[in-house]
Formats: C-alpha cells, sequence, structure tokens
C-alpha cells in the first residue's frame, strides 16, 4: 500500500462530467489499497473570472481582499469533488488551507510556504478518508488568506506530498507528460518519458507552465518524484526526478516561450557610474524583478538602457522611474508588452559551442528580428515580438529536434 498525493488542474475539473472522471481516477486509485490525498485547483477559467470580477469595482483591489477572493475557487472543487467522491459511494473529506495549517508569509498573490501541519490529514486518512485539499491557498500569521501565485496548486501538492512522506506525487492536466515544447504551439514536440529536476526547473521558469517551476524546486530539494500525467487519457506521462537515463545525451531538452513580459528603454541616460545602480535599486526596493539588461555603448557622454520585467509589474516600474526622472535624467522611456521571451534550455549545451547561432539562424530563416539575447551555460533566451513567438518556436524547435513542422 502506497500514499499518493494526486494534483488536478483547472481543466480537469472544469465541469461535472470532468469532476466524475476525476472522482473514478482517485477512487480506483484508492480501490487498489493506496492512501489518497488529492490537491484540486479551481475549476476551467474561474481564477481569471474572479480577476476580472474584482476589477469591475476596483483596477487596484487590495491584495488581502484579492486573495480572500481567488482562493474560493479552490474550495469550491475541493467540495465539489469530495461530493462526487461520496456520489461513487467512497468516503471522502474536503480541508481547506485553514484546516491544514498551510502557513505562508504575508506575501499576497505570491506568499511562499513556510510550514505545513500533517496531524489532520493523518487523522483523517486514518478513517480512510480520501482527503480533498485546496491547491494555492495559504494562511499567514494573522490568519489571513493567501495565495501562492498562479499555477500554484502544483507547489501545494508537492508540499502535501513532502509533509506526509507520501511515495510520490502526480500532476494530472490535460497533456500527457512534458515535451520538448508546448504540444499546443509545436504540434510536433516530442514527448519525455523521464526529464530531469533541474531542466524541468529551467524550463517551467522560462514559461513552460506545466509545472510550477516552485514545484519543481521543492521537489528536487526533498527529492520527491513527480510524475506529469493527463486525467483524459491512460498513457504513461512524463517522470521528472533527478537523474535520468539517456542513451546519449541530447543538446538541448526543450524549447519555451514566455509571453509575461514587458520591454522598458531609457534613453539618454547620462554616463557615468551609479546610474544603472540607481535604476535597478529603485526596481528591487519596489520587489520588481528584472530579467534581460542591455546597455548601449556610451556616445557623446549618454547611453541607453533597456530591460525586460514581468508584464503586470511595469506600470509600477514605470511610475517609479517617472517619480525619479530628474534624478536619473533620462531623455525618453518606452515600454513595449507586446514581446515574448523564447528560450532553448539544455544541459548539453555547456559543451557544445554554436548552440546560440543555431538558435540564431532558425529565427533568421523564418525573419524573426531579435530584440535582446541572454545565455547562461544551459540557456539561451531571445526576445521578441510576440506576433512572431508561434513561428520562432517552430522553426527553433524543428532546428534542433530535426523535423519540419514550421
Ligand atoms: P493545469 O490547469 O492542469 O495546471 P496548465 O494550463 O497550468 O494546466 O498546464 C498545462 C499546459 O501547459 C498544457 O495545456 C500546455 O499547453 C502547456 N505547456 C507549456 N509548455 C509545455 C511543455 N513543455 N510540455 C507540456 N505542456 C506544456
Ligand atoms: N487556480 C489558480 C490559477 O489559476 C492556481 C492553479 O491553477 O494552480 O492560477
Ligand atoms: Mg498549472
Amino acid at each position: 500500500m502506497a500514499l499518493i498525493v494526486q494534483k488536478f488542474g483547472g481543466s480537469s475539473v472544469a465541469n461535472a462530467e470532468r469532476m466524475r472522471n476525476v472522482a473514478k481516477i482517485v477512487t480506483d486509485t484508492y480501490s487498489q489499497g493506496n492512501d489518497v490525498i488529492v490537491v484540486v485547483s479551481a475549476q476551467g477559467d474561474v481564477t481569471d473570472e474572479l480577476l476580472e470580477k474584482a476589477h469591475e469595482f476596483n483596477p487596484h483591489p487590495s491584495p488581502r481582499e484579492m486573495d480572500m477572493l481567488l482562493s474560493t475557487g479552490e474550495q469550491v472543487s475541493a467540495a465539489l469533488l469530495a461530493m462526487a467522491i461520496k456520489a461513487a459511494g467512497f468516503p471522502a473529506v474536503s480541508l481547506n488551507a485553514w484546516q491544514i495549517g498551510m502557513v505562508t508569509d504575508s506575501t499576497y498573490s505570491n506568499a511562499r510556504i513556510k510550514s505545513l501541519s500533517d496531524e489532520r490529514i493523518r487523522a483523517e486518512l486514518n478513517r480512510r478518508n480520501i482527503v480533498v485539499i485546496t491547491g494555492f491557498q495559504g494562511i499567514n500569521k494573522f490568519y489571513d488568506i493567501t495565495t501562492i501565485g498562479r499555477g500554484g496548486s502544483d507547489t501545494s501538492a508537492v508540499a502535501v506530498a513532502v509533509k506526509l512522506g507520501a511515495d510520490c506525487c502526480q500532476i494530472y492536466t490535460d497533456v500527457d507528460g512534458v515535451y520538448t515544447a508546448d504540444p499546443r504551439i509545436v504540434p510536433d514536440a516530442l514527448k519525455l518519458d523521464e526529464i530531469t529536476f533541474d531542466e524541468m526547473l529551467e524550463l517551467a521558469s522560462l514559461g513552460a507552465q506545466v509545472l510550477h517551476n516552485r514545484s519543481v524546486e521543492m521537489a528536487k530539494r526533498f527529492g520527491m518524484q513527480l510524475e506529469v500525467l493527463s486525467s483524459m487519457s491512460h498513457r504513461p506521462g512524463t517522470k521528472v526526478k533527478e537523474v535520468v537515463k539517456k542513451m546519449e545525451s541530447t543538446l538541448i531538452s526543450g524549447v519555451a516561450k514566455d509571453d509575461n513580459v514587458a520591454c522598458i528603454a531609457l534613453t539618454q541616460l547620462q554616463d557615468r557610474p551609479g546610474v544603472a545602480y540607481r535604476i535597478f535599486s529603485l526596481l528591487g526596493g519596489a520587489h520588481i524583478n528584472v530579467d534581460i539588461i542591455l546597455q548601449s555603448i556610451g556616445r557623446n557622454d549618454t547611453k541607453d538602457i533597456t530591460f525586460t520585467v514581468a508584464k503586470n509589474t511595469a506600470d509600477e516600474a514605470l511610475e517609479i522611474l517617472e517619480e525619479h526622472k530628474d534624478e536619473l535624467g533620462f531623455e525618453s522611456m518606452t515600454c513595449d508588452k507586446d514581446v515574448s521571451k523564447v528560450s532553448i534550455v539544455g544541459s548539453g549545451m555547456i559543451n557544445n559551442p554554436g548552440i546560440a547561432s543555431q538558435m540564431f539562424e532558425a529565427l533568421y530563416s523564418v525573419g524573426v528580428n531579435i530584440r535582446m539575447i541572454s545565455t547562461s551555460e544551459i540557456k539561451v533566451s531571445v526576445l521578441i515580438d510576440s506576433a512572431d513567438s508561434a513561428i520562432a518556436m517552430r522553426s527553433v524547435h524543428s532546428k534542433f529536434f530535426n523535423r519540419n513542422g514550421v
């Protein structure tokens, strides 16, 4: 008998039929003699709909109230799934973040999990209940509700699996595993049987939302094996683990795209020490993460600095820089939100020069202009116009995976 954590994302619980399908997966696992803990996301697009609802009242709602609102989607799913399981003749109980002591810090909308209690969950398992837990939500030290970031139910599931010492954590979604690129954009992407934590972490951090990047980070830290599989097919999924067996290491493990990017350009800043420090310390002080940075060569004692931030932080970044315009002394400031970051990821890159140029060639072959470039030992990222992102993904993917699907 094993202890298995199964997480179901929004599309897997989107309606009554899908919910009953999930109940079947869960009860089949239970009937085989396993203890089962289920973690659920809000149904379908409920979280987005709640966000829109909030904006009907206030363009900048209070973060505390926002989390109070957004966390409700998961609570609806948990209760409905417990009902569906009971209707199928199995014992089940739903629990929310408060009941399992899922304590986070107070960073509303992107809270970090600090601790979790296993007492109630174990008691329910001992009663032979299937335990259905709300993903995404937590409580802070004031017992206020927090949420742990979009896509965060994966991380809730891994946290529960780690705390309870589960034998595995299965992430059920609407694709049957991790592919070499988003199969919705690159139809001939290849399904991976296995992928390492490190490669998955990089792919997830660069935009492959099939797994929340913090869930991969946590699973790696605690050695929790993850499996990504479809709730709608019975095909084997992708195992995410420390070491994978490959006959020969592939150069790159995948292509990822991130649309949550905005590009801010400041022109004619003074070319003197301390200017970059001042800009990025102002943004850092407001917890705005900066990703790619490009600085032009100084000319006539001036220089330009261009950088990217997450789209939802761009307006705040602009406000802060505008407030300090006199001190920073730039001539103009522009912001482009119609940009995407396309990246290739792979540990094989370290020992293979020329990978970046192959990527650039693939972009050139379909006429895609590169606006910014950033590289590390295991990834190359380019910033391009969003309108070009699908063709860019397909061309880059076909270059490395030897396909003709552009
Ligand atoms: P869930 O609601 O189940 O959490 P998500 O929408 O968060 O599902 O994640 C699943 C989606 O991730 C897929 O539908 C797919 O379009 C997308 N995706 C992006 N990159 C990849 C990839 N490399 N492999 C598989 N799916 C990917
Ligand atoms: N419902 C939340 C979201 O849409 C959390 C999740 O789905 O993982 O982001
Ligand atoms: Mg998800």
